[in-house]
């Protein structure tokens, strides 16, 4: 991979005593476990900043609020809960409350899957995206379990990807997604580059009657139902492995610029 982060420059350039700033940021809030593993997992690659919600953000896609003003409290030194949403955060950190710009951003680590088409959603994977668009290597880190959350072997792997990010930069425009599948460290398959896979979508809405007597409906659904797929995220994380997908914020489709030349509109 060739290409190298923009803002490289403003690292060289600093201090010889200053040492990187990190900033952590999520969705399931700043008192989730997930961020401090992954904050704690990181000490000493730099000056770990967590910039995170004040409560759980998740699916919150990438919002930012634009209509009402934002509260930040210093919860403890260099941890700032914001009441906004992870890219509010990410924004408010770099243009804000950091004394220096990031050199890497890590967002989660995620309560659950962020796999396939679902990252669209993603208040975690919107944060890592956040940090690319300001041209600072990100990463998005989730944990693949449902209910028991041990995050100790993500949380390392996220320190051992974080040097190496840090030491070989990969293309602009790009974030890396990462799920860690929940399961022992010993019995993990390693980790495979993958590319996004797709859910499949079922009868994920649920529909109830309320007290009142009128219908209500529930967005549920959060069962992992892919399409299997070899090379796919899904995959790697069904077989044991850590998938990494490098994620490009460039959504154009190129290969439709040929069937869409051929469009004969009539226009003006
Ligand atoms: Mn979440």
């Amino acid at each position: 991979m060739t290409g190298a982060w923009p803002h490289g420059s403003v690292l060289a350039s600093a201090p010889a005593a200053t040492r990187m700033i990190i900033l952590v940021c999520n969705d399931d809030g700043i008192r989730s476990e997930g961020i401090r593993a992954l904050a704690e997992s990181v000490e000493s690659l730099g000056d770990v900043y967590v910039v995170a919600p004040d409560r759980e953000q998740s699916a919150v896609s990438h919002s930012l609020t634009l209509h009402r003003p934002l509260r930040v409290e210093e919860i403890a030194p260099r941890q700032f809960a914001v009441d906004g949403t992870p890219t509010d955060c990410v924004n408010l950190a770099v243009s804000g409350i950091l004394p220096m710009r990031p050199g890497l951003v890590l967002s989660g680590i995620n309560k659950g899957a962020n796999l396939g088409d679902d990252i669209t959603y993603s208040g975690t994977v919107s944060a890592a995206m956040e940090g690319t668009l300001l041209g600072i290597p990100s990463v998005a880190l989730s944990l693949v379990a449902r209910d028991a959350f041990d995050f100790s072997a993500a949380a390392s792997f996220a320190a051992r990807l974080a040097a190496q990010v840090i030491a070989h930069p990969f293309p602009a425009d790009t974030l890396l997604n990462v799920n860690v599948p929940g399961i022992a460290r010993e019995r993990m398959r390693g980790y495979r580059i993958t590319r996004q896979g797709k859910r499949r979508y079922g009868e994920a809405l649920v529909e109830k009657t309320d007290p009142r007597g009128k219908k209500y409906y529930w967005i549920g659904g959060d069962e992992l139902d892919f399409i299997d797929e070899p090379g796919t995220d899904f995959a790697a994380v069904q077989d044991g492995a850590i998938s990494i997908t490098p994620i490009h914020l460039d959504l154009t489709h190129y290969p439709s610029f040929e069937a869409l030349g051929r469009l004969a509109l009539e226009w003006p």
